[in-house]
């Protein structure tokens, strides 16, 4: 991770500042230790993950489950707020390089499906914002401290989300396989005999 200055600290401060939503400054003000610094990524994470409570009726303490379509600072705020970690299996993470997640809530016993909510960040909709626009194209270079304002003032105006029917994994009985080369024991997840690191 980048080592952030003195001076950038302080300007974003400064940009905080102007941050009216005491819940909103709250939430940025967790994420902000684990992840480092407030990016860009990190913030549209955040937005993302309270449109998702809001759609869904996600009530305090409850689980939800996240899929991060890019493995670059959005998913954080999923892990920092919303308990929804990766090694709790409530974050995978598809390596895509989209700025979208899909959310959902713990299916009932029983449900073969679930409904959840994909949010995206809106390209036809950051047009209107063209620095920010600039910057998801990357057809020019601009700082978090130059986006973030932006991504603030504008708030839900750049995504766009719809509900989406998500399967729910049947969970098979774990089984434990001993590697055929290096003699180790991993899951097995179909007939496989060699274990990942083997098969690489
Ligand atoms: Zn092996």
């Amino acid at each position: 991770m980048r080592k952030n200055s003195e001076e950038e600290k302080s300007q974003m401060e400064t940009i905080l500042k102007q941050v009216k939503d005491p819940e909103l400054l709250s939430q940025i003000e967790k994420v902000v230790p684990f992840h480092g610094f407030l990016t860009s990524g990190a913030l549209i994470g955040i937005q993302m993950l309270n449109i998702a409570r809001r759609e869904l009726d996600v009530q305090d303490g409850e689980r939800i489950f996240v899929t991060c379509e890019t493995k670059s600072c959005m998913p954080d705020p999923f892990q920092i707020l919303a308990g929804a970690t990766i090694g709790n299996n409530g974050l995978k993470i598809m390596n895509w390089g989209k700025m979208a997640v899909t959310v959902n809530k713990q299916a009932p016993e029983g449900a073969s499906s679930i409904k959840g909510i994909r949010i995206l960040l809106d390209s036809e909709k950051t047009k209107d914002y063209p620095k920010l626009h600039a910057w998801f194209l990357n057809t020019e270079k601009f700082s978090h401290l130059e986006i973030v304002p932006i991504l603030l003032a504008a708030g839900e105006k750049v995504y766009s989300w719809k509900f989406v029917d998500l399967d729910v994994p049947v969970r098979n009985k774990k089984r434990i396989q001993c590697c055929k080369k290096c003699g180790e024991m991993f899951i097995q997840h179909d007939d496989e005999l060699l274990c990942g690191g083997c098969t690489e």
